[in-house]
């Protein structure tokens, strides 16, 4: 095994990669290994495929990616034939808008040649998401745009619970963080940002797992602490 990998209810997996500290999770099915965020670099993308293999016995089969920034998109060139999903957004980025997205890897220190290695292997995605449902093989995951908040287009993945007494999972890109505060850019949406983590409370419930886009895992009431912080940073004085 390449990389540290928790297990948060049965077939359910994350990773926090080094660099950035970025979150990749795995969700196994019968039929499907669904990949959700890949990293930057073909070296991570290969970790985290032989750990896949490791993992389940089997390749990653789909990859879902979360939103536009380079440190969760151009891993994407290491999986094959893998099929890609993620917002319109995400495949603007990886075709016509690869130019920004190199430069915004640049001023993150992202080497220079890992990077252009990853730019030269990624392709548009397969399927882009608004609201779907993937069915992995006696289990199903439902990705959904809650609105606006990080950046116009976080695609977050919800995964039920396949027995009695287990836990939703819910994969929250970087609408949730907590290695950090929020990170908010030119990109964000900060007075929308609250309504998308109302939404996102609603699909995972009181009782879910919450894995941010960075940093530990967290539950409801630290989600809803955060859209508060986030509702009192847009509050007029
Ligand atoms: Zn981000």
């Amino acid at each position: 095994m390449h990389l540290l990998w928790e297990t948060l209810t049965d077939g359910v997996y994350r990773c926090r990669l080094t660099f950035l500290d970025v979150t990749v999770g795995l969700v196994r099915g019968t039929r499907r290994n669904l990949l959700i965020d890949c990293g930057t670099t073909l070296s991570e993308a290969t970790q985290i495929a032989d750990d896949v293999v490791g993992i389940t016995g089997s390749p990653v089969t789909d990859v879902v990616m979360t939103h536009h920034h380079f440190d969760h998109i151009l891993g994407s060139a290491g999986f094959g034939t893998a099929v890609l999903h993620s917002p319109a957004a995400v495949a603007r980025a990886l075709t016509t808008g690869i130019g920004h997205v190199r430069a915004h890897a640049l001023r993150y220190g992202v080497d220079p040649d890992l990077l252009d290695q990853a730019i030269a292997g990624v392709r548009a995605p397969d399927h882009t998401v608004t609201a779907v449902d993937l069915d992995l093989g006696g289990r199903s995951v439902h990705l959904e745009l809650p609105g606006a908040g990080h950046t116009d287009h976080d695609l977050v993945v919800v995964v039920p619970p396949v027995g009695a007494d287990r836990r939703t999972v819910v994969f929250c890109g970087d609408l949730v963080e907590e290695s950090a505060d929020p990170a908010i850019d030119t990109g964000s949406d900060l007075p929308a940002w609250p309504r998308a983590l109302d939404r996102l409370l609603e699909l995972g419930g009181q009782d879910a797992l919450y894995v941010p886009g960075h940093g530990a895992v967290v539950d409801a009431p630290f989600v809803r602490a955060q859209r508060d912080w986030l509702a009192a940073r847009t509050s007029p004085g």
